[in-house]
């Protein structure tokens, strides 16, 4: 159970969490804590310390001073730690899945399944960054015109140092330690801000490093709302790098942090496009997985449907099928449809379903809401003048646009803010492919819903949904610099003998 057995030395009371710094749990000193609501009880569940300016402050001097250490730490030792951490978390995935069920309500299955990908994840990052780190590159000058061979240079990969990490609610402990590992593993120390309603599954998570044995500092957890405490780390001069997931608060944050590298992973409103010759059932499938599954709640959730008119009504058939077997309900029964994660969000989601009725939608189902849980929702004739076609609803409601051409979709796709992922569902391969290089968009998937992974892939938005590149590889590389030593020689080497 959360909080019990290994992990008691991480509660202060009941139900109330420490923050973690100098490898230990700590109370703050500030007295005050955030509480957690749970979002199917709407009752606080947890508390975690509201960590005060002067313990971040601390908090940065110490992983400063770790990570100069553990730069030097040879990178098999560094790997070896992290494949150990990465075995713990994996055995203690039942009491971190009962905090994410608690939590942010991800239906108990997923809660499970999402820690044990978060295991394998650490445990690749670490194989991936002994074979790219362990290599570097070795030049010589008389391949620019003008130079002899007087000039070795070798290049190696060294890190950045401190690693700001701040992950979204939706998937705290998966898309912590996708930032965690690559930082670790490239001999950078990590201060992790984790998401208020998902802290207390970031901090089980952390208590895993912990057990596996990471020198004191170099992995730090502090707690508080990113809204008060946020700015101070992101502006924070000892950071020097951050790798940040969630909204729009990661645009503000790009436009305050200091010249440090920046790894935004933001917002999407990801397009399915679908073609008169496409497998119907197959669309069905994929959006009814990649629209409500964790009710919508996915950064990759398919977020608008763009149809050939010719085949709009029979997928709009087929999908409200579907939709009327989703199971409706708490987490704790692993419901298909749970709670959104706060009241706030689901009287967001809310007002664009009423600016959808205002304007003429036609709702495929009878919209339904009791506290924070909404039913699922799919809203057919969607016109381009409607909220819903280019917002976030981070929730179980699905817009359809039927559109009369393949370019009328691609421009509903590219006029949008937001470039994550999309797809197009076709039997023409050509047809994919051309539609897939016009779609501005970080991904395009063929035939197959958005998702982020395998976790090796290569994940990024462009426009408003980020800066930069995810995918294990691109985080170990965006993690370090190049260092370069140059060997001169008094002489080109081809003179002698
Ligand atoms: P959010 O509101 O932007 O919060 C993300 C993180 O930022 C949380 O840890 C939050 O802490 C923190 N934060 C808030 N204000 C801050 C500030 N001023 N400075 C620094 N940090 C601050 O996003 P969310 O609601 O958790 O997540 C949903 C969003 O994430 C959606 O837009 C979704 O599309 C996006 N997302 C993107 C990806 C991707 O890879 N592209 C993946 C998953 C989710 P508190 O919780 O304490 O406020």
């Amino acid at each position: 159970m959360a909080g019990t057995g290994l992990f008691a030395e991480i509660l202060d009371g009941e139900h109330v969490y420490k923050y973690y710094a100098d490898g230990e749990w700590k109370k703050s000193t500030s007295g005050k804590t955030v509480a957690i609501i749970n979002p199917t009880t709407r009752k606080t569940q947890y508390k975690v310390q509201a960590c005060s300016q002067e313990e971040v402050n601390k908090v940065m001097d110490l992983a400063k001073t770790a990570q100069k250490l553990w730069a030097k730490t040879p990178l098999w030792k560094r790997a070896e730690l992290l494949h150990k951490a990465a075995a713990i978390l994996k055995e203690h995935k039942a009491p971190i899945a009962e905090c994410l069920v608690k939590e942010i309500a991800k239906p108990a299955k997923d809660s499970v399944t999402e820690v044990v990908r978060s295991g394998d994840l650490v445990s690749y990052t670490a194989e991936e960054g002994v074979r790219i780190l362990g290599e570097g590159k070795f030049l010589v000058s008389d391949s620019f015109p003008g130079n002899e061979r007087t000039k070795y240079c070798l290049t190696s990969k060294i890190p950045l140092g401190v690693v700001l990490a701040i992950p979204p609610f939706n998937y705290p402990v998966n898309l912590a330690v996708s930032k965690i590992a690559p930082a670790l593993i490239a001999g950078n120390s990590i201060v992790l801000k984790p998401p208020t309603q998902g802290a207390v599954s970031c901090l089980h998570m952390v208590h895993c490093f912990h057990l596996a044995g990471f020198p004191k500092g170099l992995i730090n957890c502090v707690t508080g709302k990113g809204s008060e405490i946020g700015d101070f780390l992101t502006m924070h001069p000892g950071v020097n790098c951050i790798s940040f997931t969630g909204g729009d608060t990661g645009i503000a944050i790009s436009k305050k942090a200091g010249m440090i590298p920046l790894q935004m992973e933001l917002g999407g409103k990801d397009a399915c496009i679908v073609l008169e010759d496409a497998d119907l059932d197959l669309v069905a499938a994929n959006i009814i997985k990649g629209g409500f599954s964790y009710s919508g709640q996915r950064c990759t959730a398919v977020k608008v449907v763009l149809v050939m008119e010719s085949v709009a009504d029979s997928l709009v058939e087929k999908v409200k099928a579907k939709v009327a077997k989703l199971t409706i309900g708490p987490p704790e029964d692993d419901c298909d449809i749970t709670p959104v994660v706060s009241e706030s969000s689901a009287n967001y989601i809310e007002g664009l379903v009423k600016d959808a009725k205002e304007k003429g939608a036609t709702f495929c189902q009878e919209y339904k809401r009791e506290g924070n849980l909404i039913w699922p929702l799919l809203l057919d004739n969607v016109r381009p003048d409607m909220r819903i076609a280019w917002e976030e609803p981070f929730g179980p409601v699905l817009p359809v646009l039927r559109i009369n051409s393949v370019e009328e979709g691609i421009h509903h796709c590219n006029a949008s803010n937001f470039g994550l992922q999309g797809c197009v569902f076709t039997k023409d391969i050509n047809k994919a492919m051309l539609i897939s290089d016009a779609m501005e968009t970080g991904t395009v998937q063929i035939n197959s819903a958005p998702a982020r992974g395998p976790d090796h892939f290569p994940f990024q938005g462009i426009k408003d949904s980020g800066i930069g590149s995810q995918g294990i590889t691109n985080s170990i590389n965006m993690m370090t610099k190049v260092k370069t030593t140059v060997i001169n020689l008094p002489t080109p080497s081809y003179t002698m003998g």
